[in-house]
């Protein structure tokens, strides 16, 4: 969806207050003892957004009508204000991570992985953001994921899903490494 400034940017500030007040919220219901099982929900957490992060690409944003449509736009003009409105998003969050989470374990393992997929959608955001709109060094962490993403928009966008990072296209075997894209060409 095509967004205004504060809308597109909001996510950068909405999102860390979250993810802080998540852990005030979980580590103060409980002992010191128990801050551990936070931690692993966290870690969880964060690993299961990697994997939503793939999925949702995959068979969301490039097959559901009207969802389609929406991300077509930013496939046709990849630096314009592109993205989910965070009111959605956090909706989508409260309703499908934290409620079932809280009514089956509680407040403490509900808010750790609640906190970690919050944490892995605001990287998926982030680094979305740079790859599209930032510079980046030689060799480094951004320029590998500003290839594989390129990749995708303009050699094939059924390939090349992750855009944090590559392990999942590596596991379900939809990742094209530049060299393959080149050789292609050819
Ligand atoms: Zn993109
Ligand atoms: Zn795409």
């Amino acid at each position: 969806m095509r967004l205004g400034r504060l809308g597109y940017y909001a996510d950068f500030v909405v999102y860390p207050l979250a993810v802080a007040g998540l852990a005030a919220a979980g580590l103060y219901s409980t002992d010191m003892v128990r801050w551990p099982n936070w931690f692993a929900a966290f870690v969880g957490g964060f690993a299961i957004w990697t994997l939503a992060e793939y999925l949702l690409h995959r068979y969301v944003l490039h097959h559901v009508p009207f969802i389609k449509d929406m991300h077509d736009a930013h496939h046709a003009d990849q630096t314009a204000l592109v993205g989910t409105p965070t009111w959605l998003s956090f909706v989508i969050v409260v309703a499908f991570v934290f409620a079932p989470m809280y009514a089956l374990t509680g407040l403490l393992v509900a808010t750790g992985i609640t906190a970690g997929v919050t944490l892995g959608y605001l990287c998926y955001v982030g680094v979305h953001h740079m790859v599209h709109h930032l510079p980046s060094r030689p060799g480094s962490y951004l320029t590998a994921m500003k290839r594989r993403h390129m990749l995708h928009h303009h050699f094939d966008e059924q390939l090349n899903f992750g855009v944090s990072s590559g392990f999942w296209d590596r596991v379900f075997h939809t990742d094209i490494a530049p060299s393959e894209a080149a050789a292609a060409r050819r």
